[in-house]
């Protein structure tokens, strides 16, 4: 089976965008309220039931069943009849929305965080369409229940033989936007190994280096526009709340956010393809980048995105054949890539140089080589990679070499560009 998401503009008429905004309050207001339900019947259930907490006590009968999920939408057509806005949503809309609460707390039970929260004025910012039964696609139009035609601007058409399966119709400050999700009932094949192997190393002082030698590093407009951003938050600060000029200040900041967000998507796509262009199997560390996010560097870790761009590659890689995979990364910026011994290093030392076997070589691209030389070791072992190599892996550690840098291996200043 395959699944894609695309992402489109729609231009909703003045009354339909009324009617989706309506709708998406009315999700967040029956979120909010089985969001409400669920915590009372987990703070009735606190405390031990012959002892009572000194604040306050919840009470709820000993048998009354956990609001969950099937529980939460039977009560729906009953809530209808109470409420009549929610009459106005399509049912599968609600039953959808309530998923979604129950999808953040099995998350939470098995994350162990992540409380699902209520959601502020606004803060609902999308609705799915679970099922369609007909193609809702129509000419330049898309016909989506109790709205009628919207049209949509298929910026680029959807591939031949593909079924809509779901939409998710997105507000965001440029507009509505209409995510898609298609399936075609094939199978594809994982990409095998072959050809080319480089091994990345991603990093903050340069975006990504790579075992050839290519260094990309990083764009400087991220730090342009964040500072935009700061300026245009300091704007709304001072504006007066659910004033007119507040709303008007808050969609540029929201349009700032979104506009950041994109460019740096962007830039992300362009550099995965890229570096297909470069090889047939990439390696990458194994890195925890959230873990890395909560460090000193946190916010410029959080603006580089890594693991939207680890992501982004694999799915780039994987649509062009490439086979990805990561390694184990601890230490790979101690290690000779040469001759595979530790080489201490600062985080300030930039240039990596052995003192055993003399090989120098950038430091990022050092532990890039590192990487490639890993990965290679796991397919070796796993029996993916070409025979002429598997003569090497007999966990001879000191004397292993790939033959790949031992071309390079001399102190040169030849070392680290790319092999043309
Ligand atoms: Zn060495």
């Amino acid at each position: 089976m395959l699944n894609l998401n695309y992402t489109y503009r729609i231009y909703p008429s003045i009354e339909q965008g009324e009617k989706l905004t309506e709708w998406l309050e009315i999700c967040r207001s029956s979120y909010n309220y089985a969001l409400r339900e669920l915590k009372d019947w987990l703070s009735s259930r606190k405390c031990q039931i012959d002892r009572c907490s000194l604040e306050s006590e919840y009470i709820m009968p000993a048998d009354y069943p956990f609001p969950g999920y099937h529980q939460q939408q039977n009560n729906l057509p009953k809530a209808k009849k109470e409420y009549s806005r929610l009459a106005t949503v399509p049912a599968q809309v609600l039953q959808t929305n309530i998923r979604r609460l129950h999808d953040a707390w099995d998350f939470f039970k098995t994350r162990g965080f992540g409380f699902p929260r209520f959601k502020k004025y606004g803060q609902l910012k999308s609705i799915l369409f679970p099922q369609f039964r007909t193609s809702p696609l129509i000419g330049e139009q898309i016909k989506l229940p109790k709205l009628g035609l919207i049209d949509i601007k298929l910026h680029r058409p959807i591939p031949h033989g593909f079924k809509i399966k779901q939409i998710r119709i997105i507000k965001k400050a440029i507009g509505w936007l209409a995510t898609i999700s298609i399936q075609l009932d094939v199978d594809v094949p994982q990409p095998i190994p072959y050809g080319h192997a480089i091994g990345v190393d991603l990093g903050l002082e340069k975006y990504l280096s790579t075992s050839d030698g290519f260094i990309e590093k990083g764009c400087k407009f991220f730090s342009k526009l964040q500072s935009r951003l700061k300026v245009l938050q300091r704007r709304l600060s001072k504006k007066k709340k659910r004033h007119k000029n507040y709303e008007k200040a808050r969609l540029k900041v929201e349009k700032m956010h979104n506009h950041i967000a994109w460019t740096r998507k962007d830039y992300q796509f362009k550099l995965a393809h890229k570096l297909c262009d470069m090889a047939d199997t990439i390696f990458l560390e194994d890195i925890d980048f959230r873990t890395m996010a909560k460090g000193f560097l946190g916010k410029h870790t959080l603006d580089a995105a890594f693991g939207q761009f680890r992501t982004i590659l694999k799915y780039v890689a994987w649509s062009r054949g490439k086979y990805v995979a990561e390694v184990d990364h601890r230490g790979t910026s101690q290690t000779c890539p040469n001759c595979r011994i530790e080489v201490r290093k600062e985080l300030k030392d930039r240039w990596h140089s052995c003192y055993e076997c003399r090989y120098e070589v950038d430091r990022d691209v050092a532990s890039a080589q590192e990487i490639c030389n890993r990965g290679i070791e796991m397919l070796c072992t796993q029996g993916l990679w070409g025979k002429e190599e598997i003569g090497y892996q007999v966990g001879l550690s000191g004397a292993m070499c790939l033959g790949k840098w031992r071309r390079v291996a001399m102190p040169s200043c030849e070392v680290g560009k790319p092999t043309p």
